[in-house]
């Protein structure tokens, strides 16, 4: 996996260390893209996970 993680938003994968944003949700840590990929998922994060 080497750092290597998806966004649940836009299902892109990007590297750890280009995360933007990170979200904790039911425990599990989450990576996004984009600021807007987060607010995406905080409004409703069962959509996506
Ligand atoms: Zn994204």
């Amino acid at each position: 996996m080497f750092g290597k993680v998806k966004d649940p938003v836009c299902k892109k994968k990007i590297k750890r260390a280009e995360a933007v944003d990170t979200s904790e949700y039911e425990g599990k840590l989450y990576y996004f893209c984009s600021k807007d990929c987060k607010d995406k998922f905080e409004k409703n994060p069962s959509k996506y996970v």
